[in-house]
């Protein structure tokens, strides 16, 4: 599988350090507040990436740290008479209560940088007795960037031209105006910890490097994060790495694009954002996702409302899909026989299946990956109104379980969808009254009292039908008569 590495601007094929397996990171969020749905744009894209790789057979190791310590995390506990510690705790827990509402996986080491200090500073003393840094009497240790001679290698920058294009703070005490710091001197009523130039703490790009070398080892196969994070962010971390331990950092490098709104990338300090939790309070997980999916990991996401219903619909399109396949198949009767629409529902059920994989071999394409998916709804769609009466089980179950499989693949759990319309309990009482149902799943009461309504139809006997219909009315559902047969929905408004 082909897989875009932002450090050679190319596609590569993804070669494994250790066969059938996959160490990858990518950089955690800053605990000072809600994620917005930008920052929630990258997480889900990396999802995606890891549940793919599964999918692929490969054993993924996921590491994702929490940045908890940070001059927005200090400044937030200031302004609010907190400790940073509890400002960090409290959006560490926010974070991943979203992630989990996200249906975004944990990853498998999350490890929270104020306990990887130890682990930091034998970063640091290795880089300074290698001389790639250096202690200035504040009590700042700084990385040396004209020590590393690849310097610039990730983001493809010169240090000359950075110098003469972008500004930077003035320091006395650097070296060099890129050189950048690896411990912080800690100041009055900041969070600190002892290191051998005094009280202070890990700076920024120093975290995720430690940690990655510490729980991963380096290389590894892949690394992530926003487009927002190659310089100065990863252009360090790698900086630190090829100097500590004379190895890149990562064999692959990955990046987002950037979500914006109106052609703008959105973001905290620009005011025009949307927190992750807003959006999910009032939208699934899954439309969310299809919504994101829908562009490249690579490409810039322009995010509206309007395009957000949009997924509203074709998320319920999906769900209605799946659900009409399985009431046809349990409805059908068996009699073996192929008929020409079943063989054409089985050939694209594997067209499907095998567009899903093209496109996602081809650098996760997850918009191909939809496209394939959404295909496979149209062809079944088809199969039911023109097969209706005549539906064979296996290639219906099929169709059903592949839209649950590949949904599945990109995060999407058709099953969720069926979670909140789920069908009320006092279906069971009915079922009792109307056709001595005897058992305790409410599905099966449904189809029982569906097929009651159905035979006291045919039997003319209307008093019986009408009743069922109006107790059925009662909890709000309505009886809807579909080519695949008659199902329960929701009562509109
Ligand atoms: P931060 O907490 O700012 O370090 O951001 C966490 C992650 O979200 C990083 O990987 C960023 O690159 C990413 N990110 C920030 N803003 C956006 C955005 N507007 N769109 C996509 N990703 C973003
Ligand atoms: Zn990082």
């Amino acid at each position: 599988m082909l897989v875009y590495n932002s450090q050679t601007h190319r596609k590569q094929e993804l070669e494994p350090i250790e066969p059938g397996k996959i160490r990858m990171y990518v950089c955690g969020p800053t605990v000072y507040d809600q994620i917005h749905i930008g920052n929630g744009r990258t997480f889900l894209s990396f999802d995606v990436i890891r549940r793919y790789l599964m999918f692929k057979g490969y054993e993924v190791t996921f590491a994702q740290n929490l940045t908890d310590v940070d001059d927005k995390i200090i400044n937030r506990a200031n302004e609010q008479g907190r400790t940073a510690a509890e400002v960090a705790d409290e959006f560490s827990q926010k974070f991943i209560e979203q992630m989990h509402r996200f249906g975004i996986l944990d990853p498998d080491i999350r490890p929270r940088a104020t306990r990887e200090i130890e682990a930091m500073q034998q970063m640091i003393v290795s880089l300074i007795e290698q001389g790639n840094a250096y202690a200035v009497p504040s009590g700042d240790v700084y990385f040396s960037v004209r020590s590393d001679h690849s310097y610039g290698i990730l983001s493809g920058r010169d240090l000359d031209q950075l110098r003469a294009g972008e500004r930077v703070e003035v320091n006395d005490e650097k070296r060099d105006p890129f050189d950048f710091a690896l411990w912080k001197a800690a100041k009055p009523g900041e969070p600190s910890w002892p290191s051998p130039w005094g009280e202070g703490r890990p700076g920024w790009h120093t975290e995720c490097c430690a940690m990655i070398h510490r729980y991963l080892g380096t290389p590894i196969d892949i690394h992530g994060g926003g487009a927002d994070l190659v310089f100065p962010h990863h252009e360090n971390e790698t900086a630190q790495a090829m100097c500590a331990w004379h190895a890149p950092l990562a064999n692959v490098w990955m990046h987002t694009g950037m979500l914006q709104i109106n052609e703008e990338k959105m973001s905290k300090s620009l005011g025009n954002f949307y927190t992750l939790k807003e959006v999910l309070d009032r939208y699934p997980a899954n439309a969310v996702r299809i919504l994101m999916l829908q562009t490249h990991y690579r490409a810039p996401l322009d995010f509206s409302f309007d395009r957000l219903d949009g997924a509203v619909s074709s998320l319920e399109r999906l769900q209605s899909c799946e659900k009409n396949l399985r009431w046809a198949a349990h409805a059908a009767p068996q009699d073996g026989k192929l008929t020409e629409a079943d063989r054409a529902l089985g050939t694209s059920v594997d067209a499907a299946s095998a567009e899903f994989v093209a496109s996602m071999d081809d650098d996760f394409n997850t918009a191909g990956g939809l496209a394939a998916i959404f295909g496979l709804v149209t062809a079944s769609n088809k199969y039911l109104s023109e097969a209706a009466g005549d539906i064979e089980t296996a290639v219906t179950l099929r169709a059903a379980d592949t839209l649950v499989e590949l949904c599945g693949v990109l995060g999407i759990d058709l099953k969720a969808g069926s979670q909140a319309d789920a069908l009320p309990a006092e279906l069971l009482d009915l079922a009792v009254q109307y056709a001595g149902y005897e058992g305790t799943s409410v599905d099966e009461a449904a189809e029982v009292l569906l097929e009651a309504r159905q035979q006291a139809r045919k039997a003319k006997d209307w008093g019986t039908a009408d009743a069922i219909r109006d107790g059925i009315g009662a909890l709000g559902l309505v009886v809807e008569d579909t080519a695949a047969g008659a199902r329960l929905r929701k009562a509109k408004g």
